[in-house]
């Protein structure tokens, strides 16, 4: 007897009819003489809906109640698959998150998990009950209720597998895997049968929401091997794991995000420590950076430049603003014009060329590019918004051969 943990996303529990079928999954597990821990998340666009009637009453709603009021999607979930469930005729028991044993650091809607202690989730099961654990919350030290950030559910599901060393733990979503891009987008897509979790991780970071970014990183540290699949087709799907049998492909896969600002800073005096103050004084904030760009202004001053999370445009604005230099200075933010597109790939380490053809690519359908950063396993650059569909077709036509 295996131990197996599934998780379904909003749209395959998205209705009725869905969590019927969700639940012939999970009782077809649990019939082959499994134990079965469930995670689910809230249905379909709960939870834009809910933020949106937040927004209706209060646009500056305190981050502690908009977990509460948030957490309710999944909460909903819950107990409408335990209710399909127990209509199939199996033994269940639904779960939120703090009963689950989920408990999290104090950072309202965007939590980390510190520990799941799954005693109750092992009681259950003991009992020879399906467990259904609502995802993406947890409880802090104060015992408030909080959420995981966006797409956390993935790591609700990956954190049970680790705490319980789950024999295999499954992310079932509305499309057959992990592709080489967006399925829905790119229509020459290519379904990987594995990817490492590095490659995973960073296509995650860069727009992939197929899986969460945290989700990956915590699959890697525990070495849960996530399988992602569809709820909808029964077909094969895709392995993440540590390492994957040699493939010729030099990019796994392109993506693009437009949750991306721009920020530049003209004319910051030309003299020691003045990048240490802007990004010490960020990185303190919890705001992580990504492409950096200086360049040599007028007069013996410089430019900086970077991209940050448009989430967390308002706040860099205002910090930037805070520091001793900058009064008077022009700082300016982009947040609705620019976007990232990635191309990721552990084969590009140990082959030249590799960003020469991505650029060939976004040239040929005259792209200009404003800005590049690279690592040993991704090249991304920052475009305009109103190209970044092009040139994730044009990239990925560049590397990934039509099957
Ligand atoms: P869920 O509700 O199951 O959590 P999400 O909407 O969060 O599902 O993630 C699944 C979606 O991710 C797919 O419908 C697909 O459009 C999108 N996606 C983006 N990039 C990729 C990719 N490289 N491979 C697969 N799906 C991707
Ligand atoms: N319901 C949450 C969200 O929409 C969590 C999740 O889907 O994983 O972000
Ligand atoms: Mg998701």
């Amino acid at each position: 007897m295996a131990l197996i943990v599934q998780k379904f996303g909003g749209s395959s529990v998205a209705n009725a009819e869905r969590v019927m079928n969700v639940a012939r999954i999970v009782t077809e597990t649990y019939a082959q003489g499994n134990d079965v821990v469930v995670v689910v998340s809230a249905q379909g666009d709960t939870t834009d809906d809910l933020i949106e009637k937040a927004k209706e009453i209060n646009e500056k709603a305190t981050k502690r109640e908009m977990d509460m009021l948030l957490s309710a999607g999944e909460q909903i979930s819950i107990a409408l698959l335990a209710m399909a469930i127990d209509k199939l005729g199996y033994p269940v028991c639904s779960l939120l998150g703090w009963q689950a044993g989920f408990s999290t650091s104090s950072r309202h809607t965007s939590a980390r998990i510190k520990k799941v202690n799954p005693e109750r989730i092992r009681q259950e099961l003991s009992q020879k009950r399906i467990v259904v654990v609502a995802g993406f919350q947890g409880i802090n030290k104060y015992d408030d209720i909080t959420t995981l950030g966006r797409g956390g559910s993935d790591t609700s599901a990956v954190a049970i597998a680790a705490a319980m060393h789950a024999d295999k733990c499954q992310i079932f979503t509305d499309v057959e895997g992990v592709y080489t891009a967006d399925p829905r987008k790119v229509k020459n897509a290519v379904k990987l049968s594995e990817i490492t979790y590095d490659e995973m991780l960073e296509l995650a970071t860069l727009g992939a929401q197929v899986l969460n970014n945290r989700s990956v990183e915590m699959a890697k540290k525990y070495n849960v091997v996530v399988e992602v699949l569809s709820s909808l087709t029964r077909a094969p799907g895709t392995l993440v794991k540590e390492t994957v049998k040699m493939e010729k492909m030099l990019v796994r896969g392109v993506t693009k995000d437009t949750n991306v600002a721009r920020i530049s800073i003209i004319g910051v005096p030309n003299v020691p420590g003045i990048a240490y103050k802007i990004f010490g004084k960020l990185a303190a904030e919890n705001i992580n950076v990504d492409i950096i760009l200086q360049s040599v202004g007028r007069n013996d001053t410089k430019d900086i430049t970077f991209t940050v999370s448009s989430d967390h445009a308002e706040d860099t604005m205002r910090i930037l603003r805070e520091l001793d230099f900058t009064s008077g200075l022009q700082i300016d933010c982009d947040d609705q014009n620019v976007a990232k597109v990635s191309a990721v790939g552990a084969g590009m380490e140990t082959h030249p060329g590799v960003a020469a053809t991505m650029f060939r690519a976004l040239f040929e359908e005259d792209i200009n590019i404003q800005m590049i950063s690279t690592s040993e396993i991704k090249i991304s650059v920052l475009i305009d918004k109103k190209d970044a569909d092009a040139a994730v077709a044009a990239i990925h036509a560049a590397f990934i051969p039509e099957e």
